[in-house]
């Protein structure tokens, strides 16, 4: 549509995409709206559409994805969280950061305070977690998304938690701001589409051995059900290299953005299983571009459930972000001041252990 479509304009052009049997698709954007058309099997005859007031041109793309296509939507999509001014896609870098796995209300408000203290927005934890043994801890379920209804509620933070199936799916956009769909579950069409018919924004997580058609193909699943929000994440994929658990395949970042509108975080904690490689890979993948990153903290890693090889100590996640700020700064983005997504005062967290020592 062109830049001053009204939004009748843009009603009567989706009315006009139903009308000739396709499905629209209307995704703003912050200079003009675009309304992509899918359920046409071959070319698409435009049916008098270009003719139509406020429509600036009708483009055929090309990709096999549509939705996700830059072609569809030239301008960077940037989703926003009602009653806060948090974005990821924007210039502000999103930053997310908790535990693998929520455990306990303890250890999840101990690691949060220390999160959102060191300028995280959004709290991330398992409370389903698709875990490689049967026999090893699945996360808490219900009783994991409360605690981290809890940490919104108490920090302002936004939640970031995964659904590892259509069951825990309906739970978890009841209780979070942002549904993770995992690496292995990247090609799981039927949730997938699941995902696609929330409301809330997707998290959608590079799978181990998938290219980057195959991955944006799987954000083209959750689109092409109507959910337009979707944040994609880079966590490394299987190579030989074996002096990390994956390998972070920071190339994809730029390689997304010529690709999609879509913005792409990294997680450079699975992305390299080790600590050590936390923070220089977190500057990495800011230097590349990324709109942000998701950085595994635990406040006790030695007795971390899951992942506690890759989790961060508090401190250094603090440190992790003051050195996040310098880049950003360098590559024009910037890291919203501490506790800007702070609601009101909720009360103290006194009650709450604080952080081990090291
Ligand atoms: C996680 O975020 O804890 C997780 C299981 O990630 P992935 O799906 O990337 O392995
Ligand atoms: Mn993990």
């Amino acid at each position: 549509m062109k830049a001053h479509a009204t939004e009748e304009q843009v009603c009567a052009v989706c009315e006009k995409i139903e009308a000739l049997g396709f499905r629209p698709h209307p995704i703003p954007g912050a200079q003009r709206t675009a309304i992509g058309i899918t359920g046409n099997q071959g070319a698409f005859e435009p049916g008098g559409l270009e003719e139509m007031p406020g429509v600036g041109e009708v483009i055929q793309v090309s990709k096999p994805y549509k939705l996700v296509s830059r072609d569809a939507k030239p301008d960077n999509t940037v989703i926003r969280f009602p009653g806060t001014n948090i974005t990821v896609g924007g210039k502000d870098l999103a930053v997310m950061a908790g535990p693998c796995a929520i455990e306990s209300r303890e250890q999840a408000l101990t690691t949060a305070e220390a999160v959102h203290r060191a300028g995280a927005q959004f709290f991330r934890g398992g409370a389903y977690k698709p875990r490689t043994s049967p026999y090893s801890f699945q996360g808490l379920g219900e009783d994991g998304l409360k605690i981290m209804a809890e940490v919104r509620d108490r920090f302002g933070m936004r939640i970031v938690t995964e659904a590892v199936d259509n069951e825990s799916l309906d739970l978890v956009e009841q209780y979070a701001d942002v549904i993770q769909i995992g690496a292995r579950n990247m090609q799981n069409f039927s949730l997938l589409k699941r995902a696609g018919r929330s409301k809330k924004p997707v998290l959608l997580k590079r799978g181990m051995s998938a290219t980057v058609e195959e991955f944006l193909m799987a954000a083209e699943y959750v689109m092409s059900e109507g959910n337009y929000n979707v944040i994609l994440c880079e966590r490394g994929v299987r190579t030989f290299a074996d002096h990390t658990r994956n390998t972070l395949d920071l190339s994809v970042v730029p390689a997304v953005q010529r690709l999609s509108h879509l913005p792409i975080v990294v997680d450079p904690s699975h992305g390299t299983g080790k600590r050590n490689k936390v923070t220089p890979l977190s500057r990495a993948a800011i230097a590349v571009g990324a709109d942000g990153l998701m950085v595994e903290v635990h406040h006790q890693p030695d007795r971390a459930l899951s992942d506690g090889m890759q989790s961060l100590y508090p401190e250094q996640f603090d440190e992790l972000m003051t050195q996040v700020r310098q880049i950003a700064s360098v590559v024009g983005r910037t890291v919203p001041a501490i506790g800007s997504h702070v609601p009101a005062a909720k009360g103290s967290v006194a009650h709450v252990a604080s952080p081990a020592a090291r």
